[in-house]
């Protein structure tokens, strides 16, 4: 431990979760450091592409709640300490077939946790929701506390935030290795070893360049994402129109922006990459194809043709769940990574408890589901 008592902490990768972590440990002010192979709020990891959905009615499960409800409170206290607008509270919408599994998955999850949901009328929808029509059959619950988060400025501002309070940031700057050495570890990298008392690895879809995180159970996959411009001024708002989880077919995320709408089809080709650099940019033609045939079925508000298209790399759990924790028996190693395609939301709490994890080895929250060496069933 460093001479005051405060352990000395590094942060390997200031990304979604990292930034949080680092300006986690600075608000206690810890001698934190932290280290990425670009800068804070680069597009090239899992938080590219302008805009996240967060839900406060999580259809992964209730153990998702408090964490969520934390999360709030953190994207709060960040915009207030940043200035920054990062969360914008415009509700998120679940749309298809009224019997689908994942209608009532929103519905169970919010009546067994008292959170506020409303079904919305088809006529009320139509008033409320223009952007997402219903069709015959279908039904829409609107998760009124949900929202859209702007990933890159959060990233920013969090990594900003640490530096204010003290805490250092080596930007393109490649970790080679993390050494864990019993009570300590060690971050290389080309300009030397640096001895840590702690450090969290919070590397994303890099995670397989690091052999301490047990990995035999997480996929790095290429996610394709396309943006589609509105037909009409006044809608696709992102500061007002509720982001969308369509479910049944076609399924897929909507996210407005500033040209029209941002669309994450859920079924497509996540082929496997072995790390970001390695990830093919274009969209596949067949994708564009099926994105076009699903925009013109279901958002005849926007020109059917993308604007413009983008691929990200994210890592998966076989049980979806993240990994966040201690590997092994290690003292000296806390690992935050592999958030399966729903990590944004939660990133400041998960960077909360990182930085607990980091000085005391405990946490309030119930994360055991999370353990970095949990048996998975996927
Ligand atoms: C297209 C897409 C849509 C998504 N939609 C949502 C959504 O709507 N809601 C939601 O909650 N989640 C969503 N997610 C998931 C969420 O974005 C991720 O779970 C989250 O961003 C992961 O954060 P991370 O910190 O693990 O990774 P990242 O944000 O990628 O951060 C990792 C950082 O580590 C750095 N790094 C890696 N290796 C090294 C090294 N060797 N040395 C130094 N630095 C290194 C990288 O440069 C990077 O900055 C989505 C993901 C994708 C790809």
């Amino acid at each position: 431990m460093s001479s005051r008592n405060q352990p000395t902490v590094a942060v390997v990768g200031v990304g979604s979760v990292g930034a949080m972590a680092l300006w986690q440990l600075a608000k206690q002010g810890v001698s934190a450091v932290g280290y990425d192979s670009y800068a804070p709020g680069h597009d090239r990891g899992a938080a590219g592409g302008e805009s996240r959905i967060l839900r406060a009615a999580p259809r992964r499960g209730p153990q998702y709640v408090p964490l969520l409800r934390r999360a709030r409170e953190l994207w709060q206290e960040l915009e207030d300490d940043s200035g920054h607008r990062l969360f914008h509270r415009t509700g998120c919408v679940t749309v298809g077939p009224a019997e689908h599994a994942g209608l009532r998955a929103v519905q169970d999850i919010a009546e067994a946790q008292d959170l506020p949901l409303e079904w919305l009328e088809a006529a009320e929808a139509a008033r409320r929701v223009p952007e997402h029509p219903l069709r015959d059959g279908e039904a829409m619950v609107l998760d009124p506390e949900g929202g859209l988060l702007r990933p890159e400025v959060s990233v920013l501002a969090a990594a900003s935030r640490a530096e204010a309070l003290g805490a250092q940031i080596h930007r393109y700057t490649p970790v080679v290795d993390v050494e864990d050495d019993g009570d300590s570890a060690t971050v290389v990298t080309e300009h030397g070893r640096q001895h840590y008392d702690r450090v969290i690895l919070a590397p994303g879809p890099w995670l397989q360049g690091f052999p301490v995180i047990p990995s035999r159970d997480v996929t790095v996959s290429k996610v394709d994402v396309l943006w589609f411009a509105r037909r009409t001024p006044g809608t696709f708002l992102p500061e007002r129109t509720p982001v969308a989880m369509r479910v049944g077919d076609p399924a897929m995320s909507c996210c407005p922006g500033a040209d029209g709408a941002k669309i994450v089809p859920r079924e497509q080709d996540k082929a496997e990459i072995d790390y970001p650099e390695t990830l093919p940019r274009d969209v596949p033609a067949d994708q564009v194809a099926r994105a076009r045939e699903a925009v013109q079925q279901v958002m005849p508000g926007l020109f059917p043709s993308p604007i413009r298209t983008a691929t990200y790399g994210e890592a998966y759990t076989a049980d979806g769940h993240g990994m966040l924790g201690a590997p092994g028996m290690s003292e000296a190693l806390v690992i935050a990574a592999a958030f399966s395609g729903h990590g944004f939301q939660l990133a400041p709490v998960l960077g909360e408890i990182s930085a607990d994890l980091a000085l005391t080895g405990i946490t309030d929250h119930n994360v055991a589901f999370l353990g970095p060496d949990r048996q998975q069933h996927g």
